[in-house]
């Protein structure tokens, strides 16, 4: 944008949607409309800003002004006091609400202020539907420097040097993945596909930076394609995210047009093209196995775990398939260097992590930190602690096939194998804050009656054994537990995690396993007390 123009950002992520940003918008046009003001200053509805609780944001550039909580009554107010009169509104900045300290810069606010936002942090700066905005800040130069100043195995040295980590769940390494298929089925078709399925309660980040920035993750596939050998990519994702679609489609069209997609990029001689594919609405689509069957055309069924997609996916052809925010890595590995990214993390997870913070969290929201940050200072500095004077009773990560740890491991670093070995995968980065007030029977229940509905049903273990450790649940929570029933929910799930068919049936019971470790006093306490 013009840099002596100002320039009104207002969040269009989800949650400011749901909190009116539609008709702060409109009041905005209005008033810039009424007085005349469309040469001189710009107006653009961006992607997720972060800070959810607070919608709806507007941010002035370029002194990154942050409005909190903005209503259309204060537009007028905001035009002629902040853009004409160049003066801070003192209400509409944050304010602590103990002790009633004021931030008027985005940078300067708790929230934002420490996070490391290498993924998100362009997200309020662009229009996510103009390629213009993305290539202004840099965008595309990462796909110019791999095709004309790389080989496809320098691409793939680099991501692999980088030590890149899958971000959505297990954190295999991506360069290994995307050499297995590289290396697969030599002269057969090859395929890459985004999942951007994030059919997980309390997961919104990949929709968030997808929705805002939708040419960083298509940068980032179409490098990952030039490595592997790929010339056909799929992005796969919910029927039900019609504003992500949106501009999805408008970023491919454009991506086309400037000819990053499509023949003979940039005249380089590598082709390549993309396709979206939405799910049916189930949360198995998301599984690996079941997402490449529903993108055949097929009903969304997983096949067995041994069958590796990487070798024998889409139509049995070698298939790459990475979440949203592991493509969005890549382009920064690119660009910058596998040094310059290792040196950010820990030893065994580098680069950043987002993570979506919901729960009993006095700021909800999106936000990115490099790994190795405290679990504790993402709790409390960014997320505020939690609300009402209560006390935090356990975090649990990854959603309904994830697992939990209680307040006495608050000080555990956000690392893939850190949080594994205390039996709470990261899984994709969304983490759900438990007050002292929370059952974690009831918890355990409330995720087992998600995932019974949801299972395909296509194997016993899973089909039956989810049903019968719901059941055994539920009675606890009714107050007709009976003795045993903790051994014979531990059987069940060591059942279930074995034979079930796919990973959804194999990680049903990890909740329930991670609770019973750190909260087993409870579940005993709910038989008890019917006895
Ligand atoms: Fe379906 Fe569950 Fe079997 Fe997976 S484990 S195939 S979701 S029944």
């Amino acid at each position: 944008k013009d840099p002596d123009k100002p320039c009104i950002s207002v969040c269009a992520g989800i949650a400011c949607l749901g909190s009116g940003n539609a008709e702060v918008l409109s009041a905005f046009e209005e008033e810039i409309k009424k007085q005349s003001l469309d040469a001189k200053v710009d107006l653009i509805a961006t992607g997720c800003h972060g800070f959810c609780e607070k919608g709806p944001i507007v941010v002035i550039y370029p002194e990154e002004i942050c409005y909190l909580e903005v209503t259309p009554e204060d537009v007028p107010e905001i035009i002629s006091q902040t853009i004409l009169g160049k003066q801070v509104i003192d209400r509409l900045i944050y304010t602590d609400s103990d002790t009633g300290t004021k931030a008027a810069h985005q940078s300067e606010i708790p929230f934002y202020k420490n996070q490391s936002r290498l993924l998100i942090g362009n997200s309020p700066k662009i229009n996510p539907k103009s390629i213009e905005d993305y290539l202004a800040v840099g965008g595309y130069s990462a796909l110019s420097k791999a095709l004309f100043e790389m080989s496809p195995e320098g691409v793939l040295d680099e991501i692999k040097k980088a030590n890149l980590r899958g971000r959505g769940g297990g954190g295999f390494p991506a360069g290994s993945k995307w050499e297995t298929t590289r290396n697969a089925q030599p002269g057969v078709d090859k395929y890459v596909i985004v999942n951007a399925h994030e059919g997980e309660p309390g997961a919104f980040m990949d929709r968030a930076l997808f929705t805002g920035n939708p040419h960083l993750i298509l940068e980032g596939l179409i490098i990952g394609a030039y490595a592997i050998g790929s010339h056909q990519g799929f992005i796969y994702t919910r029927h039900d995210t019609p504003v992500l679609r949106k501009n999805l489609d408008l970023a491919l069209a454009q991506a086309k047009e400037y000819g990053f997609l499509g023949d003979n990029i940039l005249g380089s001689g590598f082709s390549f093209n993309v396709d979206v594919h939405l799910d049916v609405g189930i949360f198995v689509s998301g599984e690996s196995s079941a997402l490449m069957k529903s993108i055949e055309g097929m009903p969304p069924e997983p096949r067995p775990k041994y069958i590796r997609t990487s070798v024998t996916g889409i139509w049995d052809r070698p298939s790459n398939l990475n979440n949203v925010e592991t493509w969005a890595n890549v382009p920064q590995i690119i660009s910058n260097g596998y040094e310059w990214y290792s040196s950010i993390g820990t030893e065994r997870s580098k680069g950043t992590k987002l993570i979506s913070l919901s729960g009993n969290i006095v700021n909800s929201g999106v936000v990115e930190v490099p790994m190795g940050t405290s679990l504790r200072e993402i709790v409390f500095d960014f997320g505020g602690g939690i609300p009402n004077g209560k006390k935090l009773k356990a975090i649990h990560f990854g959603g309904p096939m994830g697992g939990t740890i209680p307040e006495s491991l608050i000080d555990t670093p956000l690392d893939f194998d850190e949080l594994s070995k205390l039996g709470a995968s990261l899984g994709a980065g969304d983490m759900l804050v438990l007050d002292e007030d929370t059952c974690m029977v009831e918890m355990a229940r409330l995720f087992l009656d998600f995932l019974a509905g949801e299972s395909c049903g296509k194997c016993v273990p899973c089909r039956e054994g989810m049903r019968q450790m719901l059941k055994i649940l539920t009675n606890m929570t009714q107050g007709e537990g009976k003795e045993g029933d903790i051994k014979l929910l531990e059987e069940i799930s060591g059942v279930v995690g074995e034979a079930a068919l796919c990973s959804l049936g194999r990680s049903i019971q990890k909740p329930l396993i991670s609770m019973l470790k750190y909260f087993r006093d409870e579940f005993e306490a709910h038989i008890n007390e019917k006895r």
